[in-house]
């Protein structure tokens, strides 16, 4: 069997080099951009006559006449341009699929990106720490190629190499195939294999035996780093656009927003690994994080209410990265022979863990849960991931396990 893994890694190029991935990447953008005008013109020529559509082989068969008009286009790799036009496919798949919205423009700072396709142009000397890809070191003696660091040996075969700037660095995102072991007949599940996980606001990740995880890796809301970033905000908006000042604030603020997001990326690997590794059957609640953080604003005829406050909580939501949890923990689940169970969100938090009683009155606290029927006291994300777990063990055909058997209120044990 066969799997699709990608490894980054950082690079150190020299300045003739960023300055060179700097026109790739803009080249790229520009291809993009004009492939996405072109849909849209040819949609509101021909929106009345059915079943004629763009397809990228089509547009890239005007790339050699779009390269006559802007020569410059012809100093970036070829494969490059025709992978920005595939990139513009791909979101315009996903739109049609309901998946996301529609395409929009790539912007400079915002989408340095370019890939190489073509796993026979692509070679990794990592024990010289070079990266050696077309345009760069693919001649005699690797001259020209580009250094990086590989903190682990890549094994399996590469399929693609994307470079990307993010903040003030360049990575390379590798995308490898590997051979994984075909996990031996599953064996049934027992009670004791099922872990149920709650997702909160204050604690990330909360697990049915009351471990609470990933708090201690995030700064606090409110840090002296939010305020920071803040102020970026407020000075980007401040400087007059062009200016060499505007240049510098956004560079800045690109940098702290790529330090938070890396940040962010570590805890959740941190905690999605020690889960997998520790629990075979792991439930979650099934969240739409995508409408959950949309914006309360509304319409002018129709404005929305408590807008402020939704925009908070879409922040404390984005924060600790839900849809990458999902998607890191099922992918580990998968490569250990584990598996994912994804459960209705509905009365989780309302639901008492010990009776099974509903009601919203239960909740006294965001962090306190009262029973008002049978007086079971909890921190209520502890409570909730309970009930997660309770929903995932009825999906199995498994009974709950015996509801007094859980651990004493309160008792939350953090650990990491
Ligand atoms: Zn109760």
């Amino acid at each position: 069997m066969h799997r699709t893994l990608s490894t980054r890694i950082r690079l150190n190029p020299d300045l003739d080099q960023e300055v060179e991935f700097r026109r790739i990447a803009g080249s790229c953008r520009l291809v993009y951009n004009l492939g996405l005008e072109q849909r849209r013109d040819f949609w509101r020529q021909y929106r009345a006559t059915e079943g004629r559509h763009l397809h990228w082989m089509g547009q890239k068969k005007e790339l050699p006449a779009l390269k006559e008009a802007a020569p410059f286009l012809a100093d970036a790799p070829a494969h490059c341009l025709q992978m920005a036009l595939q990139d513009l496919q791909r979101a315009f798949d996903a739109f049609f699929a309901g998946r996301a919205g529609y395409p929009r423009p790539r912007k400079k700072f915002e989408n340095d990106s370019f890939r190489f396709p073509d796993p026979a142009q692509i070679r990794i000397d990592a024990k010289a720490g070079l990266l050696i890809l077309p345009k760069f070191g693919r001649s005699k003696g690797d001259h020209g190629a580009i250094r990086a660091v590989f903190h682990r040996p890549i094994r399996g075969k590469i399929r693609s190499v994307t470079i990307v700037r993010e903040g003030r660095h360049w990575y390379a995102s590798i995308l490898l195939q590997v051979r994984c072991k075909v996990p031996a007949e599953k064996a049934p599940v027992s009670i004791d294999e099922v872990y149920g996980v709650d997702r909160g606001v204050e604690v990330p990740f909360m697990g049915s035996d009351g471990v609470a995880r990933g708090h201690a890796i995030l700064p606090k809301p409110g840090s002296g780093e939010a305020k920071r970033r803040k102020r970026l905000e407020q000075a980007l908006a401040r400087a007059k656009k062009g200016s060499k000042r505007r240049a510098k604030v956004r560079l800045k603020l690109a940098a702290h927003r790529a330090r938070e997001a890396r940040r962010r990326k570590d805890m959740i690997e941190k905690v999605t690994t020690e889960i997998a590794n520790n629990h075979r059957v792991v439930v979650i609640e099934n969240l739409p994080v995508r409408s959950m953080t949309a914006s309360a604003r509304g319409t002018v005829e129709d404005p929305g209410a408590n807008v402020a406050q939704k925009a908070g909580l879409n922040t404390a939501i984005l924060d600790k990265g839900w849809g990458l949890f999902r998607i890191r923990l099922e992918q580990k689940l998968a490569a250990r022979g584990g598996l994912l169970i994804v459960v209705s969100a509905a009365f989780t938090s309302q639901t008492c863990a010990c009776c099974g009683h509903v009601s919203a009155e239960s909740r006294v606290t965001r962090d306190l849960f009262r029973c008002v029927s049978c007086g079971h006291e909890a921190h209520a994300d502890h409570n909730a991931a309970c009930n997660i777990r309770d929903r995932g063990l009825a999906l199995l055909g498994l009974a709950p396990s015996a509801r007094i058997e859980r651990p004493a209120a309160g008792a939350v044990v953090a650990v990491c």
